[in-house]
C-alpha cells in the first residue's frame, strides 16, 4: 500500500506542467497547445494507444494492465480555462490576456498526466485504464463531455465505469468529500420573449408596455420556489439578463428575459419549465401582451452510482486515511458536464480539497499545487483497487 509520500516526486513534476498550463489557458475547443503539450507527455511516458482529435481537441489514451485481463476504467480530467482577467498575482499568470485557468482545470490536466506517468511505468492492475482527456467544460450546450459520448468514446474504447474529480475551495488540502447520488445540479437555461406594443414614452396609454410587464413577471417567477415547490426539495430559478428598448424615451414593442434553472431532480425541472411558462404567459395575457418561450437543458445532474462511490471512498481513504473523506459532502447546485459521462456509464464524481483560497471561477483564484500530490495518489489508488489482479 502507498503512503501519499510516494507520489512526492510525481507531484513535483505535475507543479512544472500545471504551472505551464496555467500560464496558457486556451478556451472552449481551442485547445491546440494545451492538447499537444499532454500528447507529447503521454507519449513520452511510454502509452502507445493515444488517440487524439476526439471532440476536436479531446483526447483518450489507454494503459494496458500487466495483471491480465479485466474492464476498462475511465478517468476524466477537462482542459479548458475561462474569459476571466486573472488577478491572483502569482509568478506562473496566465501570459494570455483575458484567459485564466479559475476552474482548477489545468490542475485536473497535471494530475491526470502525473498518475498516467505512474501508472504507464508501474502497470500494477489488470485490464485498462483510459485516460480520458475533455476539451470545453466551461462551454454552453454543446460542451466536451457530451460530445466526447455522442461521439463514441464509451464503446470504442470499452469503457464500462467512469470516474471525475474537481478541486473545491474550502475543503482543507488532502482531504476528499464525496456523496451517492446527486453531487451537483442540473442547469436548464430559459428566455421569454415578452410581446406588446411599442410606442412613444410620452403616450404610455397607447402602448403594452413590455417593460411593465416584464417586471411583473420577474417578480411572478420569484413564487415558484417559495409557494409552488415542496421546501425538503432544492429549486433554483435565477433571471440573469434582461433587454429592452435602448432609448430614454421609446417603449419598446418586446423584452426579453433570461435565466437559469438548477435542481436536483428531472421532475423538477420538468416543473420548472412548465411553471415559468405558465406563471409568464398568464401574467403577460393579462395585460394584453403575449409571451414566447424557450427552455433549453443545458446540463443534466451529476449522479453518483452507489458501487462506484463505494470504491472512491475506499480509494481515497486507502490513499489518505480514513478521516480524509467526508462521504456526506454537501450536494452543490452548480453544474458539471460529467454528469453526461455518469449517463452513459457507471460512475463517481469526488471534490479534492484546495484549501481556503478564492472561489472557482474568481479572477483571484489560485490552484494549491499540493493538491496535486492527493490527486495524483487517488487516481492511483482508484485503480490499483479497482483493478486489482
Ligand atoms: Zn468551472
Ligand atoms: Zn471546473
Amino acid at each position: 500500500m502507498h503512503n501519499v509520500e510516494a507520489f512526492r516526486d510525481l507531484q513535483r513534476e505535475a507543479t512544472r506542467w500545471r504551472r505551464y498550463l496555467h500560464e496558457n489557458p486556451e478556451l472552449d475547443y481551442r485547445l491546440h497547445n494545451t492538447a499537444r503539450f499532454v500528447t507529447e507527455k503521454l507519449a513520452s511516458f511510454g502509452i502507445n494507444h493515444i488517440e487524439t482529435g476526439i471532440a476536436e481537441t479531446g483526447i483518450v489514451a489507454l494503459i494496458q494492465g500487466e495483471g491480465g485481463d479485466g474492464p476498462t476504467i475511465g478517468l476524466r480530467a477537462d482542459m479548458d480555462a475561462l474569459p476571466i482577467v486573472e488577478a491572483s498575482n502569482k509568478p506562473w499568470s496566465s501570459k494570455i490576456p483575458g484567459n485564466m485557468h479559475a476552474c482548477g482545470h489545468d490542475g485536473h490536466t497535471a494530475m491526470l498526466l502525473g498518475a498516467a506517468k505512474h501508472l504507464a511505468a508501474t502497470r500494477n492492475f489488470k485490464g485498462t485504464v483510459a485516460l480520458i482527456f475533455q476539451p470545453a467544460e466551461e462551454v454552453e450546450l454543446p460542451s466536451g463531455a457530451l460530445r466526447m459520448v455522442q461521439e463514441g468514446i464509451m464503446d470504442r474504447f470499452g469503457i464500462s465505469q467512469v470516474f471525475g474529480m474537481h478541486i473545491q475551495p474550502g475543503i482543507e488540502v488532502g482531504k476528499f468529500g464525496i456523496c451517492p447520488g446527486p453531487i451537483m445540479g442540473s442547469q436548464d437555461d430559459f428566455d421569454i420573449v415578452v410581446k406588446g406594443k411599442g410606442g412613444h414614452a410620452a403616450d404610455p396609454h397607447r402602448t403594452i408596455d413590455p417593460v411593465v410587464i416584464a417586471a411583473q413577471i420577474i417578480l411572478g417567477l420569484q413564487t415558484l420556489v417559495s409557494r409552488k415547490t415542496d421546501p425538503l426539495q432544492s429549486l433554483v430559478i435565477s433571471v440573469t439578463k434582461l433587454n429592452a428598448a435602448q432609448a430614454y424615451n421609446i417603449i419598446p414593442d418586446h423584452v426579453e428575459i433570461s435565466g437559469t434553472v438548477r435542481t436536483l431532480s428531472s421532475g423538477l425541472q420538468d416543473f420548472a419549465e412548465r411553471e415559468i411558462f405558465s406563471a409568464a404567459e398568464g401574467i403577460a395575457r393579462g395585460f394584453g401582451a403575449d409571451v414566447e418561450f424557450r427552455y433549453l437543458r443545458s446540463v443534466p445532474g451529476t449522479f453518483n452510482h452507489s458501487e462506484e462511490t463505494k470504491l472512491a471512498v475506499t480509494a481515497a481513504r486507502n490513499l489518505a486515511g480514513p478521516a480524509s473523506v467526508n462521504d456526506a459532502v454537501q450536494v452543490c447546485m452548480g453544474a458539471e458536464d460529467f454528469g453526461y459521462m455518469l449517463e452513459a456509464r457507471p460512475g463517481a464524481y469526488i471534490l479534492l480539497g484546495n484549501g481556503p483560497t478564492a472561489e472557482c471561477h474568481s479572477p483571484a483564484f489560485d490552484f494549491n499545487d499540493e493538491a496535486l500530490l492527493y490527486g495524483i495518489g487517488y487516481w492511483v489508488k482508484l485503480i490499483e483497487t479497482a483493478l486489482t489482479g
